[in-house]
């Protein structure tokens, strides 16, 4: 698989490097333990700093204290980024396709077991069972723990308190509370911060989005460039455009609403049913968003400081003139936002979420 570029684990990290320095001097030292949790909101680098972590661990360069940092140059640097390094055993349903991902990560990920043949390429335990071909670390490294069900934890737990010498767990979560107490407890934490704007916006140019839509996605996703990407592929321009014009009373909601079935984004799922409900899910947790800021911003908060700020100083949109819509609209799409977990039709939401967002006096509205 041709990595990212931006994925390569010698290329420091924005926002994180002091993190990281810290852990690579702690196992110099011997200190380092032999579980940690990296914890923090989605999308900031969690996972790509861990990758860093273990390709300093086994960096020849940084083991001869000849450098500080990968020097990505080394045998054991080119095969991190390759994905190859036989010390290293990731687990990231992330590289799978959208629509090929599983929700959970369950127990035959971690241990072999007879007769379950729901995974059948290597497991950690196998992993666990050889020597470090390398004569150094080994790594193992989780992405998105908390997508691992219980019995699946309790198989790392089992794993966890048995620790062999040089063996690091990572595990990467950006909502630790689902991870069971008892895994927390084991692992050091090692908490990451959202990043700054600029920091934000310089991912994005790596990944090739330019001004104006990276400061746009940047200033909507708090500090999280994994949020702004997704949201990128997800539309989320597109998608508060099309909010905009129906707004405004410029487009009939029902066929802003037909649009938004149109638009050529990536959204999770193994069906296309749950495709449908991951797209109005977009649409919707954006509609949201767009709302409260109006709504706070109508209640005092500083624009400039608001992700959707700058509506609200649209006096031609229906929710900035009208508070009595902007409230019934948040009413609705909150109800909305439930019922689509309760499976009922994605179309249909999104149609009766547009219709709330229309201005009550837009003519077409009032022909249906
Ligand atoms: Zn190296």
């Amino acid at each position: 698989m041709e990595l990212d570029p931006a994925h390569d684990p010698a290329r420091a990290l924005h926002g994180h490097e002091g993190i990281l320095a810290g852990l690579w001097s702690a196992a110099r030292s011997s200190r380092l333990a032999h579980a940690l949790a990296f914890v923090g909101p989605r999308g900031v680098g969690k996972f790509q700093a861990a990758r860093r972590l273990a390709a300093g661990l086994f960096c020849d360069s940084m083991r001869a204290g000849a450098s500080t940092a990968p020097c990505g140059t080394c045998a054991p640097c080119r095969r991190v980024r390759a994905g190859s390094h036989p010390d290293l055993f990731v687990i990231d349903v992330l590289e799978l396709p959208a629509d090929e991902r599983p929700e959970e990560l369950t127990i035959a990920r971690f241990v072999r077991r007879e007769r379950d043949d729901s995974w059948k390429g290597p497991t950690v335990d196998e992993f666990l069972a050889l020597r470090a071909v390398e004569g150094g670390w080994r790594v193992i490294l989780v992405r998105e723990m908390e997508r691992a069900n219980v019995a699946a934890q309790n198989s790392i737990l089992k794993m966890l308190e048995e620790p062999a010498e040089l063996v690091l767990w990572i595990l990467e979560c950006s909502r630790p509370a689902d991870l069971l107490p008892t895994i927390r407890s084991r692992c050091v934490q090692v908490h990451f911060e959202g990043l700054d704007a600029a920091a934000v916006h310089a991912v994005l140019a790596e990944r090739g989005i330019a001004a104006p839509r990276a400061e746009r996605l940047a200033r909507w996703s708090r500090g999280s460039p994994g949020v702004a990407l997704l949201r990128s592929s997800q539309c989320a321009l597109e998608m508060r455009e099309l909010l905009e014009i129906v707004q405004t009373g410029e487009a009939p909601p029902l066929i802003a609403a037909r649009a938004l079935w149109e638009l050529e984004g990536e959204f999770d799922g193994k069906t296309a049913k749950a495709q449908e409900r991951a797209r109005a899910r977009a649409f919707l947790d954006l509609a949201l968003d767009v709302l409260s800021d109006v709504e706070r911003a109508a209640n005092g908060a500083a624009p400039e400081g608001l992700a959707h700020g700058d509506i609200a100083a649209r006096a031609d949109f229906a929710c900035v003139a009208s508070p009595i819509l902007r409230r019934r609209a948040l009413e609705l799409l909150l109800g909305l936002r439930r019922d689509i977990e309760a499976n009922l039709d994605p179309p249909t939401l999104t149609d009766r979420a547009f219709l709330a967002l229309a201005p009550l006096a837009a003519p077409r509205q009032t022909q249906r």
